[in-house]
């Protein structure tokens, strides 16, 4: 399956933000936003400015890299959430936070969005006691998300749960630590999500 392969921390430097995608390293020192937050590359220290497509370009380059989409199929998110009830902006907010690869990161089972990505193709996660391997499998309120098993007893499971602890657990989930276990409660709200995204500039990109 194809996967964006670019370093990680090159690309919070690119939308010169904490995108969160290495786990531990995110909460240290060698942060590489906290050493060095300027784009990467020969020009990246060179100030320029935006025009309004470039500001609209990088915010959807930056939601779709915290949850680790690709082109074609953070578009497809995006087609889904403008099919659907209500307002678009907020709707692909929830589908993308409704993935079971997300709300196993948020549940502290993957130390990463990445990681917590592998552990659901490694078929190590369960869903209302059957197993799913889909990442982009959308869960529903009220679904209970559990570690199987056989995973409970791998090390990287454990200390990702570990390190969950340092970030806030969100309201909409229900976590065991302990048992490895969880509950998906509800859609997040619009206010209970980042405020640093700005999902509105993704909507004026996609609607040209
Ligand atoms: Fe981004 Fe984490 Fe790398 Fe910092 S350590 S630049 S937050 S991926």
């Amino acid at each position: 399956m194809a996967r964006n392969l670019n370093p990680k921390c090159r690309q919070c430097r690119r939308e010169k933000e904490k995108l969160f995608l290495k786990g531990d390293k995110c909460f240290t020192e060698k942060c590489a936003i906290e050493r060095r937050n300027y784009p990467p590359g020969q020009h990246g220290q060179k100030k320029t400015r935006m025009s309004d497509y470039a500001v609209q370009l990088r915010e959807k380059q930056k939601i779709r890299r915290i949850y680790g989409l690709l082109e074609h199929q953070f578009r497809n998110v995006y087609k889904q959430a403008d099919r659907q009830k209500g307002v678009t902006g907020e709707n692909l907010l929830q589908l993308l936070e409704g993935r079971l690869d997300n709300v196993a990161y948020h549940m502290g089972f993957g130390a990463s969005r990445s990681e917590s990505r592998q552990i659901v193709r490694h078929n190590c996660i369960l869903v209302n006691d059957k197993r799913v391997n889909i990442p982009s499998f959308q869960v529903s309120p009220g679904d209970k998300i559990e570690v199987a098993e056989h995973a409970k007893k791998y090390i990287r499971i454990k200390s990702s749960a570990e390190i969950a602890k340092k970030r806030n657990i969100p309201s909409w989930v229900e976590v065991d630590s302990d048992n490895l276990t969880g509950v998906y409660k509800s859609k997040p709200e619009r206010g209970d999500l980042s405020s640093t995204i700005n999902e509105s500039l993704v909507i004026e990109l996609y609607s040209k």
